[in-house]
């Protein structure tokens, strides 16, 4: 399977090249809004999974192609910092990019207790941890972590990263209805913000397809929460830009790799794809038909898949 996929729109990136350093799904946490999947694997030891070789192939033959790239994220099918010596693999990745291109790494926090994880992020621009809850009984109950991990570890993993990280860090909240969309949930994430000290906050929603059925916050109740949390604050919205691209790859296998990282509808993938809607609908029967892909509806949209 390939490291690489996209570039796709990411809300808050622009166009992002995803790097899948993890197989799937190897997770610390089996988040309830997970769009990747139910964690197969629930752990924390941590591994050396990239062949380098294939991964330095890889990433020449995309550049090669001259993407538009805003980002260069490592995140994908399972925690990136699961894989160890992840500084190794970032190192590499500028050399062969120049550092043209800013790195990314998206966690979700569980092993910033870690000097070592600590010191091998420093490579990166940018960090995009998460932290779900401001208390630890909604820690279990969204991000069901694997043992060994509490929400106090997490908390002092986060301020020590901001003390010693010298570049941006956007902290993530997922916000789910009726579990951490509270007054006194927001509070509580105030008084840990102003601890952590992001560089920006962004609340972000669970829209995809999830493992649990979960509900959204209303617009009014988000405006709420942000006015509450007060500080310097973001609600993510659609990747609205419709950008062209040049891939070489085949169309549908463009899909297939879109799809095996996360569900999607027929128009996120027209626009990461840069091609028109006609085409990819073509290709998306054609691939439900040989049983490549599936698809089914959620929300009142029809998604697809590949798992
Ligand atoms: S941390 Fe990310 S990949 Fe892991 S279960 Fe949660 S959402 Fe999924």
């Amino acid at each position: 399977m390939s490291y690489f996929y996209g570039p796709v729109p990411s809300r808050r990136l622009g166009l992002s090249l995803g790097v899948d350093v993890v197989p799937a799904k190897v997770c610390s946490f089996d988040c309830i809004y997970c769009q990747v999947g139910v964690t197969t694997t629930k752990s924390l030891r941590r591994f050396f999974y990239v062949d380098l070789d294939k991964f330095r192939k890889e990433l020449k033959d995309i550049l090669r192609k001259q993407p538009k790239i805003d980002y260069i994220t490592f995140s994908g099918s399972g925690e990136p910092t699961l894989h160890k010596n992840l500084d190794k693999i970032i190192r590499i990745t500028k050399e062969i990019t120049q550092s043209r291109y800013p790195v990314c790494v998206i966690t979700n926090s569980s092993l910033l207790y870690r000097k070592d994880v600590r010191r091998e992020l420093k490579q990166a621009d940018l960090i995009i941890p998460s932290l779900d809850a401001a208390s630890s009984k909604n820690f279990y109950k969204i991000n069901r972590p694997a043992a060994g991990i509490t929400f106090k570890k997490v908390i002092d993993g986060l301020i020590a990263l901001r003390r010693e990280f010298k570049g941006k860090i956007w902290l993530e909240i997922m916000l789910i209805a009726n579990i951490n969309d509270s007054v006194k949930e927001a509070k509580g994430f105030k008084r840990i913000i102003e601890k952590i000290a992001p560089d920006k906050v962004q609340l972000n929603l669970p829209v995809r397809p999830t493992p649990v059925k979960l509900k959204l916050p209303t617009k009014g109740k988000l405006s709420i929460l942000a006015k509450i949390i007060d500080f310097n604050i973001e609600v993510a919205e659609s990747f609205h830009k419709n950008r062209q691209r040049r891939f070489s790859l085949d169309a549908k296998e463009q899909i297939i790799r879109y799809l095996r990282r996360r569900p999607a509808t027929l128009d996120d993938l027209r626009r990461s794809l840069g091609l028109d809607a006609a085409g990819v609908n073509k290709d998306l029967r054609s691939l439900v038909q040989s049983k490549k892909i599936k698809q089914y509806l959620y929300r009142g949209k029809k998604y697809f898949c590949c798992r």
